[in-house]
């Protein structure tokens, strides 16, 4: 079959031909349709320190896909040939405390698909039925392709509640843009978005913020007095890893007020504690998706009428997946999706 994978330590991605994967008896092989290019894999393709610390080639990159079941183990008894179907990217260990208890984000074990396991950049992808997302009716394939990243802005958007509050999105790349769309059609007054990238601010227009605000030149406290706000936001959504990005939204933010933090920042990042401590702040850290409470409540959703399309932006066949990654890269793109279907 065709894949894009990792052959050798260096930067750089091959499109080569590799044997289909095996299938144990509690695993299903998917044929795969449509996947999404994700930040990790910018990470892997451009061989960074993370990189160079976390991928033993040769491997099989990508996580974000969707697909049809083409066959299932013997064991597998919920899934069946011509389902269409996502995968959870992290496979968990299902022995450890959280995981026994069935909280199987919190799995320290975990392993990513497409980072620590061959992934789904491949015209075939295994993965064992516990990673298995059959999708509901009415989701649209493209959405399906993006259940992945959906899911971080789902879960990131509802770890506080939104309803009739004033929220602060701080990056729209992907998962900011869908995090404002799910913000607001959880029932949030303002959703203010902060980006420097203007591509990404008139996306973030498109998918329903109230305001959209440049870092570099425009002060966020102007904002809120221009819309009424007296005491600062009360949820911030961090989807940049920015260190400014992240103290401005400290200093903007109400008593009480809660912080998730989805971004990943590359380096350290000193923080004034006092003011998480008079302004009694919570901050939570958010990794992946809630297994499966996320999955369904993006179905749910897009079922009552959340549209995410707008954030996909390029499509590719995958034979361009040179294009496909430097679309991914510019920044003046939303989600780039690449299609498996003619390989
Ligand atoms: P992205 O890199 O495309 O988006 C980040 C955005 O932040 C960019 O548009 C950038 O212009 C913007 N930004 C930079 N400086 C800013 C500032 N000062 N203020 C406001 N915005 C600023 O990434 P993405 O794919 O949308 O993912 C969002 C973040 O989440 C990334 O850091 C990514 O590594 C991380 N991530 C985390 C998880 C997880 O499970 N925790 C999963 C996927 C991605
Ligand atoms: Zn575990």
């Amino acid at each position: 079959m065709r894949a894009l994978a990792k052959t050798h330590a260096g930067p750089g991605l091959e499109l080569c031909d590799v044997p289909v994967p095996l299938i144990g008896i509690n695993d299903v092989r998917i044929k795969v349709r449509k996947t999404g290019i994700c930040g990790t894999d910018l990470h892997i393709e451009a061989w960074d320190p993370w990189a160079r610390r976390t991928i033993h080639p040769p491997l099989i990159v990508g996580h974000e896909f969707v697909g049809e079941i083409v066959e299932v183990g013997s064991n597998v008894t919920d899934f069946h040939p011509g389902d269409i179907v996502s995968g959870e990217g992290h496979v968990v260990c299902g022995r450890c405390r959280h995981c026994l208890a069935g909280r199987r984000h919190l799995c320290a074990k975990s392993i990513g698909l497409g980072v620590g396991r061959d992934g789904a950049f491949a015209e075939y992808v295994v993965l064992p039925m516990t990673n298995i997302w059959h999708h509901w009716d009415g989701v649209p394939e493209d959405v399906a392709a993006i259940f992945d990243p959906f899911g971080n802005a789902v879960h990131t958007a509802l770890a506080f509640e939104v309803l009739g509050e004033d929220v602060l999105v701080t990056g729209a790349g992907p998962i900011g843009l869908m995090a404002t769309a799910v913000a607001k059609f959880a029932g949030a007054r303002h959703v203010v978005v902060s980006e420097p990238n203007a591509y990404r601010r008139e996306l973030a227009s498109r998918m329903g913020a109230t305001r959209t605000v440049d870092p570099t030149t425009e002060d966020l406290h102007a904002v809120q007095h221009e819309l009424g706000m007296v005491e600062g936001f009360d949820v911030v959504m961090e989807m940049s890893g920015n260190r400014a990005a992240i103290r401005g939204a400290i200093d903007n933010m109400a008593h009480g007020a809660g912080m998730a933090l989805l971004g990943i920042p590359t380096d350290e990042i000193a923080l004034d504690l006092t003011q998480i401590v008079f302004k009694m702040l919570t901050l939570k850290g958010i990794y992946g998706r809630e297994m499966y409470e996320t999955w369904y409540k993006m179905s749910v959703m897009v079922q009552s009428g959340l549209d995410i399309s707008p954030a996909i932006t390029h499509r590719f066949p995958a034979a361009e997946f040179e294009a496909a990654f430097a679309a991914a890269r510019s920044g003046d793109a939303g989600k780039v999706i690449m299609d498996w279907g003619d390989t």
